[in-house]
């Protein structure tokens, strides 16, 4: 690894590759650029200022964000039997039903609910604090109702938590891995 203007790199050369590739891995910190090993120094410097703007951009986005990782999770039945059990004190107070619970872990989503108001939600959804765990619930709940993310289901969900647009911010500073 080897910074370049205050960012992480970490060089992959390979041997078939035939374009160059930067990525950013939010969870590390890092940006990991894959290049055909023939590619001269100079090229590659090139590549890298032509992106310093792209990388900067990318890193402000990411700091201070909390990663949610995976490893910090208690056993899976743990998490299941907590989120049944608040789930259905919120299902009985806000009269929204759903049909059934399921746990997934996903790369790029809280929770969802389908057509038949099955609620599946992100394992990882568990770390974070209470009132965004709710959040989510009841969003998740209010998808019982309406199943698109129309006005009248920021409507709804408004009803049942007033803080919706906070809620929402604040989910932004966490990022799933
Ligand atoms: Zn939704």
């Amino acid at each position: 690894m080897s910074s370049f203007e205050g960012s992480e790199i970490i060089y992959h050369p390979q041997k078939r590759r035939k374009s160059l590739s930067l990525r950013f891995d939010q969870s590390e910190n890092v940006f990991h650029f894959y290049y055909p090993d023939f590619i001269s120094r100079a090229y590659l410097l090139k590549f890298l200022m032509d992106k310093q703007k792209w990388m900067e951009k990318v890193r402000k986005t990411n700091a201070g964000k909390i990663i949610l990782k995976i490893e910090d999770l208690p056993p899976r039945n743990e998490i299941f039997q907590f989120f049944k059990q608040r789930l259905d004190e919120i299902s009985l107070e806000s009269g929204l039903n759903y049909r059934k619970l399921r746990l997934r872990k996903m790369k790029s989503r809280w929770g969802s609910c389908s057509a038949d108001n099955e609620i599946t939600l992100n394992t990882l959804t568990f770390l974070l604090p209470a009132n965004l765990r709710d959040f989510i619930l009841y969003h998740e709940l209010c998808h019982t109702k309406i199943k698109n993310h129309s006005i009248k289901f920021y409507e709804l969900l408004r009803k049942h938590v007033p803080e919706e647009r906070k809620r929402n911010r604040e989910l932004k500073d966490y990022i799933l891995t």
